[in-house]
């Protein structure tokens, strides 16, 4: 049987050089969730996240203990395609990043390196992108425009469609709506709540208000060690620490 759980995460440290910045951290992602990670700047959100796709493999000198299973995978093994991982397990990140090129071939370059070539094809899988990430209607008749052009929610909703465009089976996000317009926030969370039928989200935030109203689940990370988790609406009335306690009501963070 198929287990409950997308992404299991056991006993994982990691370290920058000498400095840890995840300490022995034990979390669970479901399947077709919106998982909150929710914490200060520099608790290890981010880090947490580089190693979800092992972009951290990348960073010189850094080092990694536990385990990280993908389904049944085991995706820190030395051996392990990370290729294809980062294919199944996409990264949006804070600052839309969109390349100076046109919103047509933003969502094409990377399916047609993943092999899919007719030209029908990729503008199919663009079409479907953009409609999942709510942007089809504001840029049908722009995709051949510069990308650059777009206003800056449009860009991060299109950095969304280009990592749904590679199909993956994870999405996750990074403070993905940091620096946007409540408007803007709002569409890109209704386009995550949308999202979660086909996909396990991992949602990054400092911004309380926001994990409370898009997450189902909730971990909260405080200097590199998870503090609490549980259901997002539980955490949020019942904090069972009072470190929880103090940093959703303000008082630090
Ligand atoms: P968050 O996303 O919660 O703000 P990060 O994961 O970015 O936290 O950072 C956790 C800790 O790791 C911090 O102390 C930060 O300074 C450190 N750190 C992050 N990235 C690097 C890096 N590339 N090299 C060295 N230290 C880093
Ligand atoms: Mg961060």
């Amino acid at each position: 049987m198929e287990s409950l759980y997308k992404i299991r995460i056991n006993n994982l440290s990691f370290w920058y050089g000498a400095s840890q910045a995840l300490d022995d951290v034990s979390l669970n992602m479901r399947r077709n969730e919106i998982f909150g990670l929710m914490g200060p700047s520099k608790s290890g959100k981010s880090t947490l996240l580089r190693v979800l796709n092992r972009m951290s493999d990348l960073i010189p000198g850094a080092r990694v203990e536990g385990k990280v299973w993908l389904d049944e995978e085991d995706i820190l093994a030395p051996d392990y395609d990370v290729v294809a991982l980062r294919r199944r397990v996409g990264l949006v990140l804070s600052k839309p990043t969109p390349l100076p090129r046109t919103v047509l071939e933003n969502l094409v370059l990377a399916p047609r390196m993943a092999g899919k070539k007719s030209r029908r094809e990729l503008e199919e899988v663009a079409e479907t992108a953009l409609k999942a990430a709510r942007l089809w209607d504001e840029v049908k008749d722009r995709l051949k425009d510069s990308a650059l052009k777009l206003s800056g929610g449009q860009q991060q909703r299109l950095c969304l469609a280009r990592t749904l465009a590679m199909e993956p089976e994870v999405i996750l996000l990074d403070e993905p709506t940091s620096g946007l317009d409540p408007i803007s926030t709002a569409k890109i969370e209704e386009t995550l709540f949308q999202l979660k039928k086909n996909y396990t989200i991992i949602l990054v935030s400092n911004n309380t208000k926001q994990i409370a109203r898009a997450t189902d689940r909730v971990a909260f990370l405080l200097m590199s060690r998870v503090i609490e988790i549980g259901d997002t609406a539980r955490v949020f009335t019942v904090p069972q620490d009072q470190r929880t306690d103090d940093y959703i009501s303000g008082r630090f963070g």
